[in-house]
């Protein structure tokens, strides 16, 4: 096997260019004038991220279950007293799990969006498996949320070889997975225009590093003032704040506060557009 220390040119240009950032789609301004969009999101995994480790110990699924039966209620609660939407990725097991807070999700107004079969590590399965998953969850959420899925945001934001040709294959308009920009932008594949809307993610904007990794628990309010930073600077740009959370991670009640803190704080201004991934990526297309 080749080591990369002695691949020629076209070979380590030819990874890079495979899926790579075209041009950026950061608008003038957002919808009615607005200065910045927020994009808020849940990964309802719940239950299957033990389950496609295939750890089906009571007590782990039980963490999960918290999600939907503790944070999700809190969680829809929140955002209904804000007056704030959200997009929901979910899996399609966990869907079939907790169809009820599908139901919930729709009935706020809120986004219901493709996050894979049982959270499947996609980097280890081959093109057809994935492409088979992957439309078989659009599958579900379209019967469950009764309307199809327009985005995608891959289980842990991993991405194959074959991701990209499956986003476009099953017509999904955005993925949420990539981390190239603060700000949306036109995903490239070998270098050519592909029309899907990337709505970049990063792990500062996510609940797990700070709360679930090795146990490494976070004071929640340290958390709020990195989030509240994020969110003043991409006002500042005129950008997009972007924020991943997991009902089984923010659902607590003593991180919740976080997310109540932040909504207070960003909903002081009066130049915000709230919006769901797919209203953001509708908005940045045209
Ligand atoms: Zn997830």
């Amino acid at each position: 096997m080749t080591q990369p220390w002695q691949w020629d040119e076209p070979v380590w240009r030819g990874h890079v260019d495979r899926v790579r950032a075209g041009r950026t789609l950061k608008p003038d301004s957002w919808p009615g004038g607005a200065r910045v969009a927020v994009a808020i999101s849940f990964d309802a995994d719940h239950e299957t991220i033990s389950l496609r480790d295939n750890d089906v110990s009571p007590g782990k699924l039980a963490q999960g279950e918290y999600g939907s039966r503790a944070g999700v209620p809190r969680i829809l609660a929140l955002l209904a007293g804000f007056g704030v939407p959200a997009t929901f990725f979910v899996p399609a097991v966990s869907a079939l799990l907790h169809p009820a807070d599908i139901e919930a999700f729709v009935a706020g107004g809120h986004e219901v969006a493709a996050h894979g079969w049982i959270h499947e590590r996609n980097t280890e399965l081959d093109a057809e498996a994935e492409l088979d998953l992957t439309g078989r969850a659009c599958d579900t959420l379209e019967r469950l949320a009764g309307a199809r899925p327009l985005g995608i945001r891959t289980p842990s934001w991993d991405f194959s070889a074959s991701t990209l040709d499956v986003i476009r294959e099953l017509g999904l308009r955005y993925d949420s997975s990539l981390m190239a920009d603060d700000d949306p932008y036109e995903l490239l594949a070998d270098g050519a225009p592909t029309g899907v809307v990337e709505l970049p993610v990063e792990w500062i904007r996510d609940d797990v590093p700070y709360f679930m990794l090795g146990r490494n628990y976070t004071s929640p309010r340290a958390v709020l003032e990195i989030w509240r930073d994020e969110f003043d600077a991409a006002r500042a740009e005129g950008g997009l704040f972007q924020l991943t959370m997991h009902p089984h991670v923010i659902g607590h009640r003593s991180r919740l506060v976080v997310l109540r803190d932040l909504l207070t704080h960003i909903a002081s201004h009066d130049d915000v557009w709230f919006a769901t991934h797919a209203a953001v990526a509708e908005a940045v297309r045209t």
